[in-house]
């Protein structure tokens, strides 16, 4: 991770970003550090890195914290929102970051596999959204703060947008949170709440190693990316740092796909 702030964009505002021990999750969390956001770093397994993520970004000079839950859990999810107001006093950022794969072919996909990711990847945000929605029409715009009352970023996919064969239930959650962004996005937008989401296309992290690890997977993985680069946390951090700041304000209810132009179908590059 390249530290090239601070611009201050997000100064006195306070983050939470789950599944931030790992992945584009750390990615934004330190990046957000680095513009100013007092950073709570959520986890779930792997308490360790947490810390680890939490001294990378104090010994920046940055200030943060770590919470664990299960976004899964309400009850869990409700004590991190507590905490977090005990603790900084208010939200001003949510980061929908927390999720995982469990792929198997459909024929042989058991329930349980089917459940937990939708349990994690569309429950998840819904739970840890509403608290922040209810955070933020409790406490209105502060315009020294933001000109916004609040704002959430769902990390979706570009799955939410392209069929994936053997990974059915976690196309359906990307689709679904894609849905729920925006069915929210419409109805809190009166009160200054803004709602988007971000789409990457493959970025290197844990959740997809198999798929960049070796030079034949990678080679295989940039038939698919126009761009001829597979992604880097830093890239969806950019972007998560755009969609929170008031460089943003007009923006409302919108996927960006950060992809190196994925979703372009290249394969229709050469004539279809
Ligand atoms: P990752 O595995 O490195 O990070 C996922 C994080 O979520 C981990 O910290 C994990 O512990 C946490 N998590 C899982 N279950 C949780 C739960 N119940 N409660 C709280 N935290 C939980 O993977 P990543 O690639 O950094 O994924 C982050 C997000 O980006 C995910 O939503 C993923 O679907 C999305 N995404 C990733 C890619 C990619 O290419 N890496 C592409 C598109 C979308």
């Amino acid at each position: 991770m390249v530290a090239k702030g601070p611009y201050n964009r997000l100064e006195g505002q306070v983050a939470l970003i789950t599944g931030a021990n790992s992945g584009i999750g750390k990615g934004v969390a330190l990046e957000m550090a680095n513009e100013g956001a007092k950073v709570v770093i959520n986890w779930v397994f792997n308490e360790e890195s947490a810390i680890e993520v939490v001294e990378e970004i104090k010994s920046q000079g940055g200030e943060a914290i770590h919470l664990k839950a299960d976004v899964s859990k309400e009850a869990e999810v409700q004590a991190m929102f507590q905490s977090i107001c005990e603790t900084y006093g208010t939200l001003d950022i949510l980061v929908n970051n927390a999720g995982l794969q469990r792929d198997n072919s459909f024929w042989d996909m058991t329930l349980e596999e089917w459940q937990k990711v939708i349990d994690v990847n569309l429950t998840g945000q819904f739970l840890c959204a509403r608290e922040a929605v209810r955070e933020f029409m409790k406490r209105g715009v502060r315009p020294e703060i933001s000109c916004s009352a609040g704002k959430i970023i769902c990390m979706s996919s570009v799955h939410e947008l392209i069929p994936w064969a053997t990974h059915a239930n976690y196309a359906a959650s990307k689709g679904g949170v894609m849905l729920m962004m925006k069915s929210l996005a419409q109805e809190v937008a009166p009160l200054k709440i803004r709602v988007n989401s971000i789409g990457p296309g493959a970025i290197k992290t844990p959740i997809n190693t198999s798929a960049w690890a070796t030079p034949a997977a990678e080679k295989a993985l940039l038939e698919l990316i126009p761009y001829d680069r597979v992604g880097d946390p830093y890239d969806i951090a950019k972007a998560a740092v755009w969609l929170a700041s008031d460089e943003s304000e007009y923006v409302q209810g919108i996927t960006l796909f950060v992809d190196g132009g994925m979703t372009l179908y290249p394969g229709f590059a050469t004539g279809g």
